[in-house]
């Protein structure tokens, strides 16, 4: 069965849909077998995969209310390399309907249970804020990554981030792992974003990843070409980064599993 991880980070702005897109491109590219999860109303993973969210049909949204199965709303991205399950406006509805609902957490994990062993990653792009959403993908992951842009702010949030990992552990999924926290838009050359890198790896050593995502244009450009960063310009900062990244995470798991089949 593939890896479900959620990408998840209650402030906007921080990198979540970039890691999604180009995580996902990058794995792709690895040959492993990707599924895109737009679970944002914003549509910005969507669009950023090539699609039209306007013209997508069905959605997230149908997937979360039961109207339609994920094998069924899934779109194939020849140019991209992975499958994606898109999100538009719709899903804002979601929001809404899913307060009335039985089990509303558990909505999206209960849809993957028949699609989760075609693919080797599913990866979930939240939504920038901890609500029913993003508690329908931390219910259905095995692990949380966390992109964290290193400035003044940055680890305020986490606290609350952290508590509500604590919860869904508690309540609905007790195997939820930090898989691991990511520093987006780095730039070494400002001493702000080493301190904050540097209380990063003090607070979270082994699950800081070393794989650091510079800031780089060819990953703000990308989007608008509606393409992964690989597909756009191979060679770039951005893209080979993510690379790395996609490295640096299969090697991870790898030694998880060989440490979990070690301890059986
Ligand atoms: P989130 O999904 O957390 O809201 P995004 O991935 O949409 O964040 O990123 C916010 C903005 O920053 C976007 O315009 C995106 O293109 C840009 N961006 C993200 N990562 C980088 C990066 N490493 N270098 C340059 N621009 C980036
Ligand atoms: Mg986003």
């Amino acid at each position: 069965m593939g890896r479900i991880i959620a990408i998840t980070n209650q402030k906007g702005g921080v990198g979540k849909t970039t890691t999604c897109v180009n995580l996902a491109a990058s794995l792709a590219a690895n040959r492993k077998r990707v599924l895109l999860i737009d679970l944002d109303p914003q549509g910005n993973a969507t669009v950023g995969s090539g699609l039209d969210r306007r013209e997508v049909s069905p959605t997230a949204y149908e997937v979360l209310a039961e109207q339609a199965s994920v094998a069924e709303a899934v779109h194939g991205v020849a140019g991209a390399g992975f499958d994606v399950l898109p999100a538009n406006g719709d899903l804002t509805a979601a929001e809404v309907e899913l307060l009335e609902a039985d089990r509303r957490e558990q909505r999206l994990s209960r849809q993957l249970r028949g699609v989760a062993d075609r693919y080797d990653y599913i990866l979930i792009d939240c939504p920038p804020s901890l609500n029913i959403l993003t508690l329908n993908a931390l219910v259905a992951a095995h692990g949380v990554l966390i992109p964290i842009q290193c400035e003044y702010f940055a680890l305020e949030g986490l606290t609350a981030l952290l508590d509500t990992v604590r919860g869904v552990q508690a309540a609905a999924n007790p195997n939820l792992a930090i898989d691991g926290l990511l520093r987006t838009m780095y730039d070494a050359r400002n001493n702000l974003a080493n301190q904050v890198g540097e209380q990063l790896a003090a607070h979270f050593e082994a699950q800081l990843y070393r794989t650091m995502i510079p800031r780089n244009v060819r990953l703000a450009e990308a989007p608008s070409h509606g393409l992964p960063a690989l597909a756009y310009d191979r060679a770039s900062r951005g893209a080979l980064a993510y690379m790395a990244l996609a490295t640096e995470m299969e090697r991870r798991h790898r030694s998880g599993q060989a440490a979990t089949a070690a301890s059986a």
